[in-house]
């Protein structure tokens, strides 16, 4: 968390085995064997290996348990047949980590397998989506046949949800949004209003105050977390609370900085203000409260889960 923090107040780049390093690398140290460790976290760390997340599949979104791409039983490992979609990054990835049913029989959270796959494989297929900025940011996978070793399975096979559901921790209430993003975000919007805001109006000021202090509120608690875990604690249902948090907070930031630049602001690409940084961040803050798990799911995890209330009325 403090490299990461230094990484953003010095102007780093994007990183790019995000997917690897904040969501699969947390679960293969709660989960994976010592040999997966030595074997994969060193490529990655250095991004010879650049991972892609492969959950989500055109049925099966926010009801994650209904995924239906299988992995069957074969001589020394499994073999994929299916499809998954959305997959960041799978475009120009190396390797997925994803979910398939290896038991048909089960119930749904059960008879699922957490599995590491290689994207150039035989029977592995890519197909780019453009997002909305039109670059190739996700990708559709299709599997036919493709070969998985033993070797390669994260956790007990039929126990992928568990699993699961730690890498969704890590992704939604540490890892893989870092305090460092929100704080050197909200200190350039604050460098922004001094150079382009009006003084005379209230309003503006307020919301660049507060995106200010929600940042360093989300530090703060993230910082609570790491000592939690530090001490033996777990992460839970309480990361959904964080997912809300940086997921609006990000959208509020590029709003308010975008209201303070005006017309201008529309202006994209390098003739843009800042470079057209503030308009590409928005487009991309659009996106967060639906990636990492919906934040109308995130609430409905809050009400049952945190708060107890009865369940809504879903299968
Ligand atoms: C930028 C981006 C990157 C992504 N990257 C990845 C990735 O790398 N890997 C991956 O596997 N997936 C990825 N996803 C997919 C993402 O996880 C899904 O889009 C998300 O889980 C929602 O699923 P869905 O799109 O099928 O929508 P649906 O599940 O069909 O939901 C549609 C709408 O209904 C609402 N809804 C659904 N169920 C309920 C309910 N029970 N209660 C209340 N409201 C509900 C949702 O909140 C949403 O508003 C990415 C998505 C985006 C936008």
């Amino acid at each position: 968390m403090i490299f990461e923090e230094e990484y953003y107040a010095a102007g780093a780049p994007a990183r790019v085995s995000q997917n690897g390093i904040f969501l699969l690398a947390p679960t293969l140290f709660a989960h994976g064997t010592e040999e997966q460790r030595a074997r994969l976290l060193p490529r990655m760390a250095r991004a010879d290996d650049v991972w892609a997340q492969a959950w989500s599949e055109p049925e099966a979104g926010s009801d994650l348990a209904a995924i239906r791409s299988v992995a069957v039983r074969a001589d020394g490992g499994w073999l994929l047949r299916g499809q998954k979609t959305w997959s960041s990054r799978a475009t120009y990835a190396d390797k997925g980590f994803g979910l398939f049913r290896t038991d048909p029989t089960a119930e749904r959270h059960r008879g699922l397998t957490y599995l590491l796959f290689d994207l150039r494989a035989a029977g592995v297929t890519v197909r780019p989506i453009p997002q909305l900025d039109g670059e190739p940011g996700f990708a559709e996978i299709f599997f036919d046949e493709a070969f998985v070793p033993d070797a390669d399975v994260v956790g007990e096979v039929d126990q992928g949800w568990r699993v699961a559901m730690s890498t969704a921790s890590n992704e939604r209430g540490l890892t893989l949004r870092s305090p460092g993003r929100f704080c050197a975000a909200a200190d350039r919007l604050v460098d922004l209003w001094r150079r382009v805001g009006d003084a005379s109006e209230a309003a503006p000021a307020d919301r660049v105050v507060d995106a200010w202090i929600t940042a360093h509120a989300y530090r703060l608690r993230t910082f609570g977390t790491a000592t939690r875990l530090l001490e033996g604690g777990t992460l839970g249902p309480e990361s959904s609370v964080d997912k809300l948090v940086w997921s609006e907070l990000d959208v509020a930031l590029h709003e308010t900085a975008l209201e303070l630049l005006g017309a201008e602001a529309e202006l994209s690409g390098p003739d843009g203000p800042d470079g057209g940084r503030w308009l590409s961040g928005y487009l991309f803050s659009l996106a967060g409260p639906i990636y990492a798990g919906t934040n109308e799911i995130q609430r409905d995890v809050i009400a049952e889960r945190l708060l107890g209330l009865p369940r809504g009325d879903r299968r």
